[in-house]
């Protein structure tokens, strides 16, 4: 079964698109996990229509029902990777535990990924430290590599590292390891990280207890954000926004995306207006593509 789209994300911006595709007939996937920006929130009063300020969960909740009740399918997950099948230009959408086929893709994730907050972090991106294990563990063939993370996101990673490399290490920053899906060779190291060091790249993470020499490091923490699906899939972006021309699609046809995650006015009614227009968008895009969407 493929799905006309499928929607990561289920903030403001992933349910309005939602509400307007499956009005107009079309068979969408939402797949979220907790209440990204929302969950910041307490109250919200400045968003159009509620005379008395309104509890962020509430909305959110509500507009999860109304997304439901017209149709759209919402699944409690998260997405941990997305590739393109080149042969018929569809989308494969992978949570932890499946793998959604999609026509189209709407990445509404949010505010993208904030760098780490440990001394060191800045000074070695891009020279040791990487987002990307697809994209960059080949550079660390046979190397010591440490993955920053404890969840499904960072197993998935590190199932990616192990073509590369026998030594790797999982450390944790203090957290129990949250997710069964690490492979079995890796190492981990609970204690909290404390420092990254090196000269012209990394080559020590300093933990509470310990230290450890290391010639890679890949970062996983949290749950995989649009930054980092731009980065496996090839998708420009920008000061960390993701880029869409004015139809709201990204570098690569059938990929969209919405909301805080392309920058802007990071408020819901934008997301909420992101939402909207996209899926004028999407119909089109679809249109094309199969004549369906009428
Ligand atoms: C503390 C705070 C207070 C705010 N107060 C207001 C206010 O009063 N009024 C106002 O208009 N705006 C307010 N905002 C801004 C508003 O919350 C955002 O602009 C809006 O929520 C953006 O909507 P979005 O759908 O783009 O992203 P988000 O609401 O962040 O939703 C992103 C969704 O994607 C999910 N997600 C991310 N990565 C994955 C993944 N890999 N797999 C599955 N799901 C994933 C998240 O869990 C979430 O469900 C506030 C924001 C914060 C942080």
């Amino acid at each position: 079964m493929i799905y006309d789209t499928v929607i990561v994300g289920k903030g403001p911006a992933g349910v309005s698109a939602a509400i307007y595709l499956a009005r107009a007939n079309l068979r969408v996937l939402v797949i979220g996990k907790g209440y990204g920006a929302l969950e910041g929130a307490s109250v919200i009063e400045n968003y159009y229509g509620f005379s008395e300020p309104i509890d962020a969960r509430i909305l959110h909740e509500n507009g999860m029902k109304q997304a439901k009740r017209l149709g759209a399918e919402i699944l409690e997950d998260e997405v941990i990777d997305i590739s393109q099948n080149y042969e018929d230009g569809s989308f494969s959408v992978s949570t932890p535990n499946e793998k959604f086929l999609a026509k189209s893709v709407l990445l509404a994730t949010g505010k993208a990924r904030k760098n780490l907050k440990i001394p060191g972090f800045m000074d070695f991106l891009g020279k040791g430290i990487s987002f990307c294990a697809i994209c960059d563990g080949f550079f660390f063939k046979g190397k010591r590599i440490g993955v920053i993370g404890s969840g499904d996101y960072a197993a998935h990673e590190a199932q990616e590292l192990v073509r590369f490399s026998k030594d790797i290490t999982i450390f944790t920053n203090g957290k129990e390891a949250e997710s069964d899906k690490f492979p079995p060779e890796v190492k981990f190291v609970k204690d909290k990280i404390l420092k990254i060091s090196g000269e012209d790249k990394v080559e020590k993470i300093e933990t509470e207890l310990n230290n450890y020499q290391i010639d890679g490091i890949f970062v996983a923490e949290g749950t995989a954000g649009a930054g980092d699906f731009a980065l496996k899939l090839g998708i420009v972006t920008k000061d960390d926004n993701i880029l869409v021309d004015s139809g709201y699609m990204t570098n690569i046809p059938g990929i969209f995306a919405a909301g805080d995650c392309i920058g802007g006015l990071l408020q819901i009614a934008k997301a909420v207006s992101d939402g909207a227009n996209v899926s004028i968008s999407i119909k089109s895009y679809l249109k094309n593509k199969n004549g369906k969407g009428k």
